[in-house]
């Protein structure tokens, strides 16, 4: 492995280094939180995010979804529209209108899919107006949208910003969000194959019944041959179908929110 004082910039480091770094500066994050709103305790709420999107993920998880009578929260990139990649395509704006059209949230995940760590502020002021333009010709919006870290990266000193444009940020972090909880770092927990795993997660609905807050789940595609971010549809379908049977209210970020009571004012609310 090369010596890491040789490199000049972070977005020359090796992945692996770089995946520390990140990993160092989304545990400064959760430990200094920029600000904090109350996840009330009194009932399990669960949302069902995408990240991307891959057309599978409308196809069949927003079908899984809607057959259960819930409805996800989907975080698109404009400038990932219509990728093909080897075991995924993204979807177009179609796709995006179809799942507005059908309850589905929208929520941003930046325009250009880089880690915000390495995207300087004015670069992502910008990338960010345009992927909002991207997204209110698809799904017109006055109020805040919710917003999902490419990579589930987050960027200590880019929060002010985030704080200021969107309703919540969500983040990775393997974890129930509950009591006092920081917007701009949502805690989320992967849906993502073997099958033996999306068998395992109902633990963590298990933990929410148990003790009640907010459980984010997230995924990417959902697909009978998934990639190592993905689900079968028939492991997502169980997820989904055993939130529902044990009584959990299964809401989109924006609904869960609302239901909560939090950050509903807009932009001004939580500056400081
Ligand atoms: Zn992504």
């Amino acid at each position: 492995m090369p010596d890491p004082s040789a490199s000049e910039h972070n977005a020359r480091l090796p992945a692996l280094i770089d995946r520390y770094a990140a990993r160092l500066e989304n545990r400064l994050i959760r430990a200094v939180p920029r600000e904090l709103m109350h996840i009330p305790t009194r009932e399990p709420i669960v949302s069902f995010t995408f990240d991307d999107v891959p057309d599978s993920a409308l196809d069949a998880g927003a079908a899984i979804l809607e057959g259960n009578g819930a409805r996800g929260t989907f975080y698109i990139s404009g400038g990932l529209e219509g990728q093909v990649e080897p075991d995924r395509r993204v979807i177009e704006r179609a796709g995006c209108r179809e799942l507005a059209a059908r309850g589905h949230e929208i929520g941003c995940h930046s325009f250009a899919h880089h880690d915000l760590r390495h995207v300087g502020t004015q670069a992502l002021i910008e990338d960010l107006a345009r992927n909002a333009a991207y997204l209110d010709a698809v799904d017109p919006r006055v109020a805040p949208r919710n917003f999902a870290y490419p990579y589930n990266s987050g960027s200590f000193g880019k929060r002010a910003l985030l704080a200021r444009t969107f309703r919540t940020c969500r983040a990775g972090g393997e974890g129930i969000n509950r009591g006092p909880v920081d917007p701009t770092f949502l805690r989320a927990v992967e849906i993502r194959q073997p099958q033996h795993h999306v068998l395992g997660l109902a633990r963590w609905i298990d933990a929410l019944i148990a003790d009640p807050g907010w459980l984010i789940f997230f995924t990417h595609d959902v697909a009978p041959r998934p990639t190592p971010h993905g689900c079968t549809p028939a492991g997502f379908h169980l997820l989904v179908a055993y939130a529902v049977t044990r009584g959990c209210r299964v809401l989109t970020v924006d609904a869960a929110l609302d239901t909560m009571g939090l950050r509903q004012m807009g932009l001004g609310e939580q500056r400081r």
